[in-house]
């Protein structure tokens, strides 16, 4: 199959840069807390070091994407049915579910973020949408009964968005030809998808299921665009 080539317009963003952090606690975790603290308070512990240790050992951190990444995200997102028929029109059937090849030319509007930091938000941005089993807590790409578990459809949560290229970042096999450019006038970034023809699985245990279903979101208003 011949690659193919999506060119996502406006400038790359990483997720790194501002980073989004604050600290969650499970309901669990409240009552683990409350009892340390009362245990510590009984063995008359109960002073400053006491509880910030209690504390830091219930507590979790949350990294959220840098509120750059999400905008540049959600715009893409909007996108997303234009290039599915790009991609059909053209005789592609996507998402891939094979290891891929990607090369990505990350044409920038200045000079700013890690090469790393490009690669994983463009890798993250072109899976496929994901679903979450309420009972079993498994995921699954498509829109049916649970597979592992047989729950009902409606058990089903949205847990991941993407613009469905491929169904993983688990396929990518390489970035070859990858590379930082800058463009302040048209920042894009123009992308290569091609199969890996290697023959062998990118990652042990990683099973596909068939192509996910597509439910087209509602086109928000008449959009120009180029792809
Ligand atoms: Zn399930």
């Amino acid at each position: 199959m011949k690659p193919i080539t999506v060119t996502l317009p406006g400038p790359p963003r990483t997720k790194k840069n501002r980073p989004n952090i604050f600290p969650i606690i499970s309901a669990e975790g409240i009552r683990n807390l409350i009892e340390k603290l009362k245990r510590a308070q009984e063995l008359e512990k109960g002073g400053h070091r006491e509880a910030v240790r209690a504390l830091m050992a219930e507590i979790m951190f949350s990294v959220q994407p840098s509120p750059d990444y999400k905008e540049w995200f959600d715009e893409m997102y909007l996108l997303r049915n234009d290039l599915v028929d790009q991609c059909k029109a053209a005789g592609f059937q996507i998402p891939f579910t094979e290891p891929v090849g990607i090369k990505a030319l990350f044409y920038r509007d200045r000079l700013t973020g890690d090469f790393d930091g490009y690669t994983a938000a463009l890798a993250d941005m072109i899976q496929s949408d994901q679903w979450r089993c309420k009972a079993c807590r498994k995921k699954t790409f498509r829109i049916a009964d649970c597979p592992h578990c047989g729950a009902k459809v409606c058990f089903l949560e949205h847990c991941r968005k993407g613009l469905g290229l491929i169904q993983d970042d688990k396929q990518i096999a390489h970035w070859d030809g990858t590379r930082l450019k800058k463009d302040a006038i048209n920042p894009r970034v123009e992308l290569t998808i091609s199969l890996y023809d290697d023959g062998r699985p990118v990652q042990r245990g990683l099973l596909f299921e068939e192509s996910a279903v597509f439910i087209a979101p509602e086109p928000a208003e008449e959009i120009e665009l180029e792809f």
